[in-house]
């Protein structure tokens, strides 16, 4: 038996077509896009996804890294090709210092569980912890401490990897330094990410939230610039929300938190000098309990079905100077009507100094904002909500905006070529060396 023959022999030998499981490879958190592979590989090491990367590339048998599912839109998809199920490389740790080690198909509530033991936890988290650690890196991933740490991308110190052209590599901004940067935050283009080394920070015991509220939009996005610029809370995120029994106006919720720690609670006066908020409220609450405070709001959609339902989400970054005409435009537009009724909008502020992965991109300008229109939609009624995306792309790209590509959003190949913008080519020649075959990736649509 040749070297190849046996990579061949044990592809075949853990390929799972089962039609269930098919079935659930072709479906993911937003519920939009169905394309079934060819077969499911659960890889339990480096080697095994470097064997389906051996077997596929040549072929030209399309790949997808499937970590904890969430894709929006089919970006980890593998239609006719093979969905790599990172669930069984989900080890965490030991945490060593200040670092942990994680597989990419552990979540990050996994990742919270084991550094919080010690009293660590990543310096920046998502809202949801039930994300898989490979998808969130691919995305980068924007949480309420990114005004301060930048992307969750931005904590990690080395990658394993494998190429797509089967290449089982370590790299890290001193060792093939470039295949790093391409890889965080590069929405799985060039490789599968097998385990990443994080730096962590201490983690309070307990934090102290504020929840500001604003009638005014312009005050609102002026108070947010004042904290993003000049950090006083670790935690700086904040909400749009619908004035009850009106149709069309909207107030604004700025939720800031500071650590509580030791016997002296954060000076509140100091913390909201100099903001115009119309009223606040302020509670103490655990860190865990305030890092997982969407596991409750999964628990009641998953009793209502609505989990399950399709999610037709768009997340645009937003120049400061036309941030707030862009959220107008898009709250008062039909298309986004039922946000009042069926979803959740956030808007809030980034440092861009801080936001450190190349490959992740963001208008120009010291702040910027994300806008995050999460909506719910019931079954087979998405379409218009994933056209009025598209609307409201082209209406906020035409002012200076960038997608968050973590979206139920058709691209085109241009559309991605101005995404990039002058880090198109050097993509495109990241992609010859590290994916030849052009099999890694393809659920976004890069290359049409
Ligand atoms: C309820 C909810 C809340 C969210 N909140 C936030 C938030 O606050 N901030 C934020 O930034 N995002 C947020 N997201 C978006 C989420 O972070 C992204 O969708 C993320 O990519 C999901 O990762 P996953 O592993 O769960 O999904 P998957 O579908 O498994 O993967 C997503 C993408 O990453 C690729 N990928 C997966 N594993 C690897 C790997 N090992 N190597 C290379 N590529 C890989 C996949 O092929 C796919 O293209 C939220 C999503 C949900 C559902």
């Amino acid at each position: 038996m040749t070297p190849s023959d046996r990579v061949t022999a044990r592809v075949a030998e853990l390929l799972d077509t089962r039609p269930d499981v098919l079935a659930e490879a072709a479906d993911d958190f937003g519920h939009l896009v169905r394309r079934p592979p060819l077969g499911v590989l659960r890889p339990r090491s480096a080697a095994e996804v470097r064997d389906a990367l051996v077997y596929a590339g040549p072929r030209g048998i399309p790949v997808a890294a499937r970590a904890g599912g969430h894709s929006l839109y089919g970006q980890g998809q593998a239609p006719g090709g093979i969905v790599l199920d990172l669930s069984a490389l989900d080890a965490v740790g030991p945490v060593s210092g200040d670092r942990v080690a994680v597989r990419a198909g552990a979540l990050w509530r996994d990742v919270l569980a084991a550094t919080g033991a010690h009293g660590l936890t990543p310096p920046v988290l998502t809202d949801y912890l039930g994300a898989g650690v490979g998808g969130v890196l691919s995305a980068g991933g924007l949480g309420g401490a990114s005004h301060r740490h930048g992307l969750v991308a931005d904590s990690v110190l080395e990658l394993e990897v494998v190429t797509g052209a089967g290449e089982h590599l370590v790299c890290s901004p001193d060792r093939h330094g470039d295949l790093f940067d391409t890889v965080l935050a590069g929405l799985g283009q060039v490789a599968v990410i097998v385990r990443a080394t994080l730096a962590l920070s201490p983690a309070p015991v307990t934090v102290r939230r504020y929840c500001l509220s604003y009638r005014s939009l312009d005050t609102y996005l002026a108070d947010q610039c004042l904290l993003a610029s000049a950090p006083r809370f670790d935690h700086l995120e904040g909400q749009a929300r619908p004035v009850e029994g009106t149709a069309d106006a909207w107030t604004y919720l700025i939720e800031a938190v500071a650590p509580h720690q030791g016997p002296t609670p954060p000076d509140d006066r100091t913390l909201l000098a100099d903001l115009a908020f119309d009223s606040a409220e302020i509670t103490d609450l655990g860190h865990a309990e305030f890092a997982h405070r969407v596991a409750a709001d999964e628990e009641l959609l998953r009793a209502t079905g609505e989990w399950l339902h399709p999610h037709p989400w768009l997340n645009l970054l937003l120049p400061e100077d036309t941030a707030a005409s862009v959220v107008t435009g898009v709250l008062t537009d039909p298309g986004f009507r039922d946000l009042r009724e069926n979803g959740l909008v956030l808007l809030y502020p980034l440092l861009t100094r801080a936001l450190r992965a190349p490959m992740f991109r963001r208008p120009p300008g010291e702040v910027v904002f994300l806008l995050a229109l999460l909506r719910t939609a019931a079954p087979g009624a998405a379409g218009p909500m994933v056209a009025a995306n598209r609307g409201a792309y082209a209406f906020a790209r035409a002012r200076g905006a960038v997608a968050y590509p973590v979206n139920a959003l058709p691209m085109t190949p241009a559309d991605w070529r101005a995404h990039y913008g002058d880090r198109w080519d050097g993509l495109a020649r990241a992609k010859a060396v590290h994916d030849p075959y052009g099999v890694l990736g393809g659920g976004h649509g890069m290359t049409g």
